[in-house]
């Protein structure tokens, strides 16, 4: 059991890991607490059979996030002038990412140049490098890492829609955003010291949302890998029944649903 958990959270973690582990070495503290947080992403969601917004229901989302934020006294406003203002110090505290890089497999470049693309990304404006963290991919606002023990464990599908997930953060620039936040904080503490309630693991928690549904909005094939990639981790779960920790999973698997059904109505 306690092996199925850990794979289980292996996979997962690619949600906080992307830009949450850049920072992190409590990486399962925060993990559990997404999962947990995770299942209250679309609940009300799961019912809607007719097209949604999905583009107006992030909006909201990120709005509630901000709304969070404004009571510890951070602005969106006040993050995006120091992004304007002092970007040159999130890439110099951040440059071992691009100095302290091996190459990965000519394999991997060529996936990952070819979604960077589809998504209007100029690979060279990327650094790709390897990554033996906990989880298969990792990404900041300049760079990408993918893990080459990991990453084949999942299916070819998977990993395309994993590797899209990271680069709607890139996307984002929710690495720089959350480094941002971080110095705004009276008690700037590590994200694995973060309490689910804080605000800023409020924006974590919605970084991650943001960027499995807009990867899985750019069409109907990337709805269907969202689904691929949810059923995958949700058939982990299900190999111990019970294995109660991880509702999360289902609950992807119902909002991935969703957004198939949205795409065909949209196609119509
Ligand atoms: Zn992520």
């Amino acid at each position: 059991m306690k092996k199925n958990i850990k794979k289980l959270k292996r996979i997962y973690s690619i949600f906080s890991v992307s830009f949450v582990a850049l920072s992190l070495f409590g990486a399962n503290k925060i993990i559990q607490r997404l999962h947990e947080k995770d299942t209250t992403i679309v609940t009300e969601e799961t019912a809607i059979p007719q097209r949604v917004d999905y583009k107006a229901y992030l909006q909201q989302e990120e709005d509630k996030v901000w709304q969070k934020l404004e009571t510890i006294n951070i602005s969106k406003e006040a993050v995006e002038n120091l992004k304007k203002t002092s970007y040159q110090n999130y890439l110099n505290d951040n440059s071992t990412y691009k100095d302290n890089n091996q190459p990965v497999s000519k394999e991997y470049e060529t996936m990952v140049h070819k979604i960077l693309r589809e998504f209007g990304i100029d690979p060279a404006t990327i650094t790709l490098g390897y990554w033996d963290g906990p989880s298969e991919a990792c990404a900041g606002d300049f760079f990408m890492k993918i893990n080459p023990v990991l990453m084949p464990k999942v299916s070819p599908e998977t990993q395309t829609f994993m590797i899209a997930h990271e680069v709607q953060h890139i996307l984002n620039k929710d690495h720089s955003t959350t480094y941002f936040i971080r110095n705004l904080l009276e008690n700037p503490v590590s994200n694995s010291e973060l309490t689910p309630d804080h605000p800023l693991m409020h924006f974590i928690l919605f970084a991650e949302k943001r960027a499995d549904m807009q990867a899985a909005m750019k069409s109907p094939e990337w709805a269907k890998r969202y689904l691929c990639f949810a059923q995958e981790i949700s058939q982990l779960g299900d190999i111990d029944p019970n294995d109660t920790a991880h509702p999360g999973t289902a609950e992807r698997v119902k909002i991935a649903q969703a957004l198939v059904e949205n795409s065909k109505q949209q196609i119509v």
